[in-house]
């Protein structure tokens, strides 16, 4: 019996397209903006928090509206009382996604800021219970993929990253965040007696911690009795530690991109810093109407990502 590769040759690699970056840096953007000019593409979440259902704001789940008809897969499917994802389950249900896609002649493209989901799902040999971020483990970054994979790297300057996420989250609050948090962190509106019905997967989504401490001091209900300037004080403390929290996960995120490309991994970078700076500058006294951020985004990310999708769809 023939022990080699058929006559064939060895089976080729399905094609997958990865979209990473830093939370904020406009990876759902590009996968839309990528999916349009290519409408074979549908998209698999790769955000370990919005792989559940709920705190749609508070996660930043892209709106069904807003999707353009793209399939989305693992994009608030999941059960948050049934526990945490683990980057071995990740692997498992990705990977079965990503061979429907692949059956069906379509590409899928994997997007989300979880580097350690990215890793365990496409790694050729993943080892369940290791972790490649993590210092202390042996495991280290292989090269060895899985996949035919294609990596777009969003990034955005720190600097500029910052003032885009502290806007963010201004606005995630003003369109409906802290009433979203105050039904799911309000002891007053949770059954507190019933451990199950805690939902784990959420519990630790950038917002929730912040905000139960604030609950839990000024409920909902109390909202008369208190002194309106020291609610206010906490309220603020709250938001500044999410913004806080949400550069820190930012800085996590891009040291575990440059450790993927450490390791080998032919990360593609696009930088949007120009098109963010942009978008900061609308809201200031002194914008001078300068180029829109929009055409920024097209010229600097959008047409070199079309062009090495391009490429790559060809190769
Ligand atoms: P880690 O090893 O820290 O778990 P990771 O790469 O597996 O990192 P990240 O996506 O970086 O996963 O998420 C780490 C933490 O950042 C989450 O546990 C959560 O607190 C927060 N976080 C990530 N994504 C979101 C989101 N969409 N909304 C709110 N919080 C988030």
């Amino acid at each position: 019996m023939a022990t080699g590769p058929t006559s064939a040759g060895p089976r080729r690699k399905d094609k997958l397209l990865v979209i990473m970056g830093a939370t904020g840096a406009g990876k759902s953007r590009l996968s839309l903006d990528l999916a349009s000019r290519f409408p074979f593409f549908e998209i698999v979440n790769s955000d370990k928090i919005q792989l559940y259902r709920g705190l749609d704001i508070t996660t930043n789940k892209l709106p069904l509206p807003e999707r353009l008809g793209v399939p989305h897969h693992l994009l608030g499917e999941f059960d948050p009382l049934d526990g945490d994802f683990t980057p071995a389950d990740f692997r498992a249900v990705a990977g079965q996604v990503v061979s429907g896609i692949t059956n069906r002649r379509k590409v899928p493209m994997l997007v989300g800021g979880s580097n350690s989901f990215i890793h365990a799902m496409v790694a050729e040999r993943f080892e369940p219970g290791s972790n490649v971020f993590e210092p202390g483990f042996d495991a280290s970054v292989s090269a060895e993929l899985r996949y035919n994979c294609c990596f777009l790297w969003v990034d955005v300057s720190m600097a500029v990253l910052t003032e885009y996420l502290s806007k963010r989250v201004d606005e995630m609050l003003d369109s409906g965040m802290f009433d979203e948090l105050a039904e799911f962190c309000d002891p007053d509106g949770q059954d507190k007696h019933d451990p199950a019905a805690v939902p784990t997967g959420l519990r630790k989504a950038i917002g929730v911690p912040e905000f139960t401490r604030y609950f839990k001091k000024y409920p909902q209900s109390k909202r008369d009795e208190d002194d309106d300037r020291e609610r206010r004080g906490a309220y603020e403390e709250a938001v500044r530690v999410i913004k806080d929290n949400t550069c820190q996960l930012a800085k996590r995120q891009i040291g575990k991109i440059l450790r993927l490309r450490g390791g080998g991994w032919d990360l593609r970078r696009l930088d949007a810093t120009d098109a963010f700076r942009a978008v900061v500058a609308m809201s200031t006294p002194e914008n001078d109407g300068g180029e829109r951020w929009s055409e920024i985004w097209e010229r600097q990310v959008v047409e070199p990502s079309a062009k090495i999708v391009k490429r790559f769809l060809e190769e």
